[in-house]
């Protein structure tokens, strides 16, 4: 017997809708309002719901995703070659800040994610902790091998002795030398690297690797009023107020010279780290990056609502969510203006869109450059489309602050923010460690790997196939919401409490439990030398 077909249409004036059955539709299946499929159609891909003439809009989301490039008559495939992309839309003549609050059911908040708390590490700073790591900050690339010998030491000898403590990483990069340091972009790396140091699961505790001529000099990578107080320096290197292992110094009689002055400073940092518990804080003091990855058509039906409905409640709970990804809000920087809090955030969100607008003219693409071969197969016929799902994630209340690249939130800044970065998985992810994220959620349709060492990484699967062929990979299942399995509401829950029990260390991401951890991967816009 024939599968009854499962159509998922975003918007009541959309002409496509998504094919929701496991393994698609054959050709001759009969819709709901007697249409016959003249194409097989793939899951998570679009068929057009009426006749659609050449030239003539292509609506999902209630928006134009594209033109008919031919006639397309009722129950066709609608892929990525039947569509042309609309252009992208002006950032003049935009409505900011217009949008009045957004109320109904689904903005209240549950009391048991209004009262809820995690089990954090309070920093000096006001930030707070889901890991207690020691972060090991690095100036260039030239020491990442030095550091890395040391690393073995640290985790075999000095770990076990602190049971506290959850691990060390070695934030090493790309970065530090070989660069136009005094270019104005290189802000965004140099911050970059700064504030991922300062993310709050090191515990304020800053140790630096220098190799001593490069020209990220470590008091220019973390000049004194940038650092806290409680990481000022004990250590044997001179650099005011940093605890520094120089490996260019007089003292360091050979390699294994180096790697011991490396293990004894971090002995001395992971012996105050080891001091520290966890203690109950409201869910207020959690800052949630959120991000897509290998994205699928399903991914604006199921997981990105699924996060959107999560950000709504915690942004009503008083935390922080981060959205970002420039090329995936970009078409819909409207939707973004509308809703922001003010029109000096409005304008900030025009500032940043318009910045990398001509960060991609230097490099004669467009945003169009963004999707994906994965992307195509898995639905998502272009840019415009894929924006319109990725956006989702960022629900629907006031959009209340705005950070460039690297920039780090303030204390003071709580609520939904959007911290404007490229779309690329492991930049996005070191933006948003830089701006203070302690707990990252994920989704993909076509699955990855994706983990970063500094912070948990909950994935969530927007489709049910790929939740079981990577049964240990992804943490959640929001393919269930497509298959009528569960609810929105339902699995936002699960999901929520998921990140409580993760934020508190009683449970551990699939990426932490197997050891994942994907580069930091610095933007750098500004020359190499
Ligand atoms: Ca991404």
């Amino acid at each position: 017997m024939a599968l009854a077909p499962v159509l998922l249409q975003m918007s009541p004036d959309d002409n496509v809708a998504i094919v929701g059955n496991a393994g698609g539709l054959p050709l001759g299946a009969v819709l709901p309002d007697g249409t016959t499929l003249i194409d097989a159609v793939p899951q998570a891909h679009k068929v057009t719901l009426s006749a659609i003439a050449q030239g003539e809009p292509v609506r999902r989301y209630g928006v134009v995703i594209g033109y008919a490039t031919q006639d397309l008559a009722a129950g066709r495939w609608v892929h990525d070659r039947l569509l042309s992309m609309p252009a992208a839309p002006g950032l003049t003549d935009l409505p900011k800040a217009t949008r009045t609050a957004a109320t109904g059911a689904a903005m209240q908040v549950p009391d048991t994610v209004a009262r809820a708390t995690f089990m954090g590490y309070r920093n000096p700073d006001g930030s707070v902790g889901t890991r207690n790591l020691l972060g090991i900050t690095t100036t260039v690339q030239c020491v990442a091998g030095v550091l890395a010998n040391a690393m073995t030491r640290i985790t075999q000898e000095l770990l076990p002795k602190y049971p506290n403590v959850d691990g060390a990483v070695a934030l090493d990069h790309a970065y530090g030398c070989g660069v136009a340091i005094d270019a104005p972009d290189a802000i965004i790396p140099i911050r970059t690297v700064r504030n991922i140091s300062l993310n709050p699961n090191f515990g304020g505790e800053l140790m630096v690797v220098s190799l001593g001529c490069e020209k990220l000099q470590p008091e220019r990578l973390l000049p004194l009023g940038s650092i806290p107080v409680a990481a000022v320096s004990d250590g044997a290197c001179e650099v005011p107020g940093l605890d520094v292992v120089r490996l260019q110094d007089n003292q360091h009689l050979g390699f294994q010279a180096m790697i011991q002055a490396i293990v004894d400073a971090a002995d001395r940092h992971l012996q105050r780290l080891n001091t520290r518990r966890r203690e109950p804080v409201p869910i207020s003091e959690l800052v949630v990056g959120v991000q897509c990855g290998g994205s699928d058509a399903l991914s604006g039906v199921t997981a990105n609502p699924l996060v959107g409905r999560v950000t709504d409640w915690l942004v009503g709970a008083g935390a922080t969510v981060m959205f970002s990804e420039n090329t995936e809000v970009r078409d819909a920087v409207d939707q973004l203006t509308a809703r922001a809090a003010t029109v000096e955030v409005a304008d900030a969100i025009v500032r940043e869109l318009a910045w990398y607008d001509a960060y991609l003219q230097r490099g004669q693409v467009d945003r169009s450059a963004n999707t994906t071969p994965g992307n195509k197969a898995g639905g998502l016929s272009n840019i415009t489309e894929k924006a319109m799902g990725s956006i989702v994630k960022s629900g629907h209340r006031a959009i209340d602050h705005v950070l460039s690249p690297g920039e780090k939130l303030k204390p003071t800044q709580k609520g939904l923010v959007f911290a404007a970065t490229p779309a690329s998985d492991f930049i996005c992810g070191t933006l948003q460690l830089a701006a203070g994220m302690n707990l990252h959620l994920f989704t993909t349709g076509r699955g990855t790997p994706y983990g970063l060492a500094e912070c948990p990484v909950l994935k969530i699967a927007t489709r049910t196939d790929l939740a079981n062929r990577w049964h240990d990979l992804m943490d959640v299942n929001a393919g269930c919401i497509a298959d009528g399995e569960c609810t929105l509401d339902e699995m936002a829950l699960t999901l929520f409490t998921l990140m409580v029990d993760v934020a508190s260390g009683r449970r551990k991401s699939w990426a932490e439990h197997w050891g994942l951890h994907n580069q930091r991967v610095l933007f750098n816009p500004a020359p190499i030398t």
